[in-house]
């Protein structure tokens, strides 16, 4: 199926009242049949309903419809992309263990990968994205995954995906790409040799800023890759903490498997059933949105470009943007986000444009239908030193726009009125 059909039919058979729209199960918990029907299902002998923060039917028909746009085998939809992040590396490392890391990374994720990860006892390595060279320098037989964004945010550079996996896979090592900007209508990363991705489904899957989510997509038969690979000895011996399930032998995608059985039921950060439903709705229009805010992002870029106050932009759909052949190659028809940034001459100046601007929001988030301005090293950069954001690519004057669904010539009125105040 096309992705515009997986996106509206995908994962729901209408239930006994015909009901169009997915129906939100807002539910704790579920009735077992009997004592053999609950054994049966804590035992994996029978999948059904536990409990919510294992599974739950609305989410259940989100995860299924999202693995499957991204051509993936299965998924596991959490309470945030943090979340989605922080269970995708925790799956794989542990104490003692290290990540590969591209540098162009979300602020967030830098913060998670070089102090909240440490604490856990996992180290962060960094690689330039565009280095393939310095990423192969980091690994050692204690890497267990290798991170990057197929879109970065908000250096936005566009990764080499099948550079960076033909490595991975030479070492046996788990990639794990968020795929967030792109969107899995944009860029498909396994197709692309990627093994795991990881979304913010706070972002275009909603496209409205309505909630906070996030979802971890497994790929097909990545249990060949998993099968006594010494990296990866928990996915091979029998699980302690579930009665000694060996996650290999269950012929059910492992890594999402034991995500689900260990880290949400453990951890909890699991996405509630009505915020399933949410992005269940967004998704439906996910197709069309992603073709209209890339067309408006490339109209602003191209009227940054020519502006005299403008340093540099950084969109990966202009001929002119160094990662424009990646984009050629890796993301559909060549579109590319909503998402650019650009680079004024200072702080200052960068300070004055966001103020003066009428019709983008000031607001930390990107992929609403409404356009946002942000000032990344006043905000989701501030916790970065000068020399952490001279690294993953953000100076001080730089502006970055998350363009939405308004009409380009409106867009671009406003930014010129701005630029010129
Ligand atoms: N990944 C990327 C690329 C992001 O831009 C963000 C948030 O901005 C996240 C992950 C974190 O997602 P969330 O805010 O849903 O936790």
């Amino acid at each position: 199926m096309d992705l515009q059909t997986i996106a509206l039919h995908e994962g729901y058979t209408k239930d006994s009242q015909g009901t169009m729209v997915v129906p939100i199960y807002q539910t704790t918990a579920y009735e077992f049949r009997d004592v053999q029907h609950a054994a049966n299902l804590f035992s994996l002998k029978e999948l059904g309903n536990i409990y919510t923060r294992l599974n739950n039917p609305t989410t259940d028909v989100f995860e299924k419809r999202f693995a499957a746009l991204e051509g993936g085998a299965a998924a596991l939809a959490t309470s945030s992309g943090m979340s989605a992040i922080f269970f995708a590396i925790a799956n794989a490392a542990e104490s003692g263990d290290n990540i590969v890391c591209a540098k162009q990374l979300y602020g967030g994720s830098l913060t998670l990968n070089t102090h909240t990860l440490k604490r856990f006892g996992i180290e962060a390595r960094y690689f330039d994205v565009h280095d393939m060279a310095s990423l192969e320098a980091l690994i050692d037989e204690k890497t267990k995954v290798i991170f990057f964004e197929s879109l970065t945010n908000p250096s936005i550079d566009v990764a080499d995906i099948e550079a960076i996996t033909a490595i991975a896979n030479r070492h046996g090592i788990l990639t794990v790409v968020d795929n967030t900007v792109a969107t899995p209508i944009l860029c498909r990363p396994f197709k692309h040799g990627a093994d795991i991705t990881v979304h913010s489904a706070s972002k275009y899957t909603t496209g409205q800023g309505l909630a906070i989510g996030g979802i971890l997509v497994e790929r097909e038969d990545l249990v060949s890759k998993l099968r006594t690979n010494p990296r990866y000895e928990h996915f091979n011996k029998p699980d302690a903490s579930y009665h000694g399930l060996v996650y290999v032998d269950t012929n059910l995608p492992p890594y999402t498997l034991r995500a689900r059985l260990s880290l949400a039921r453990d951890l909890g950060a699991v996405l509630s059933p009505f915020n399933s439903w949410l992005f269940i709705q967004g998704m439906e229009t996910l197709f069309l949105r992603m073709q209209e805010h890339s067309k408006n992002a490339l109209a602003l870029a191209e009227f940054l470009e020519s502006h005299p106050k403008v340093k540099k932009v950084n969109y990966p759909g202009l001929k002119s943007n160094a990662n424009y052949k990646n984009t050629q190659k890796y993301f559909e028809g060549g579109l590319c986000s909503g998402l650019l940034s650009f680079e004024v001459a200072s702080l200052e100046e960068a300070t004055k444009i966001v103020n003066a601007t009428k019709l983008y929001s000031l607001v930390v988030n990107i992929g609403d239908s409404k356009s946002i301005i942000t000032h990344p090293a006043s905000t989701t950069h501030q916790q970065l030193s000068d020399e952490e954001l001279a690294a993953c690519g953000v100076p001080a004057g730089l502006i970055r726009i998350s363009c939405g669904l308004e009409s380009a010539s409106d867009l671009i009125a406003d930014m010129k009125q701005a630029l010129e105040a």
